[in-house]
């Protein structure tokens, strides 16, 4: 059942050690079919250079899993939660990456300190509160998905595609499993950057909001114009 997208998640999954992200088992990606209401997701502890396409668990939004022989990624109610509150998601990412982890643990927003975060993000980055004790206890990997969609409230999640947890690590998504991957990418380079800043000046101050505006909307706007046209 959804080989094909099986065969997406199984891609998507293999691009995180290709782009440096994960080291050893670190991470997990999922792919979504909205109409169907399921989602292909890595299973849980499966070294990368061992992992199958067939090796995907298939699970439904309730967090069942549906088909395959192997245990799904032990953050898989956080993907069911994500994918049920987020609207126009298709694929979600969590990795360990160094420099937005470090950020997660230092419990900080990234600021918007250049363009090559507004290309991507419009404005910071949020942490998302510390769960507590009982969060945990009870359900830990669907709470750290409710916090997560607590930290959008009021905020758009397709013009900020990515989460940091606090003393845990990053989660992005995109409209597919594969953009998702992009923008794990992007944000753990922007996280370097991001710490960089504050190295080399102490009292760097966030982009000029005209220059962030001017930035994401010329490639996400309503009047694009960065690229080629379609
Ligand atoms: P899984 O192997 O269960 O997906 O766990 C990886 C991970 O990064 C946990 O946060």
């Amino acid at each position: 059942m959804l080989e094909e997208l099986k065969q997406q998640a199984y891609e998507a999954n293999m691009e995180l050690p290709a782009r440096g992200l994960v080291t050893y088992t670190w991470g997990n990606v999922s792919a979504f079919d909205r109409e169907r209401g399921l989602f292909a997701i890595k299973p849980s502890g499966v070294p990368y250079e061992r992992l199958r396409p067939e090796d995907m668990v298939v699970c439904d939004l309730e967090g069942n899993k549906v088909e395959g022989e192997l245990n799904p990624s032990s953050d898989m109610p956080t993907h069911a939660v994500l994918y049920q509150r987020f609207e126009g998601i298709g694929g979600i990412v969590h990795t360990h990456s160094p420099w937005a982890t470090s950020w997660a643990q230092a419990g900080r927003d990234i600021p918007c300190y250049g363009t090559t975060h507004a290309d991507y993000f419009y404005g910071s980055v949020p942490c998302a509160r510390e769960l507590t004790p009982e969060e945990v206890e009870e359900a830990y990997e669907h709470n750290t998905g409710v916090v997560i969609a607590e930290t959008f409230a009021g905020r758009d999640h397709l013009a900020v595609p990515a989460v940091l947890c606090s003393h845990h690590g990053p989660f992005t998504w995109g409209k597919d499993a594969a953009e998702a991957v992009y923008h794990a990418v992007v944000l753990e380079e922007v996280a370097k950057m991001a710490t960089r800043t504050e190295l080399v000046n102490e009292q760097a101050h966030p982009a000029p909001q005209y220059l962030q505006d001017k930035h994401y909307q010329r490639k996400h706007g309503p009047n694009a114009y960065y690229g080629q046209s379609k």
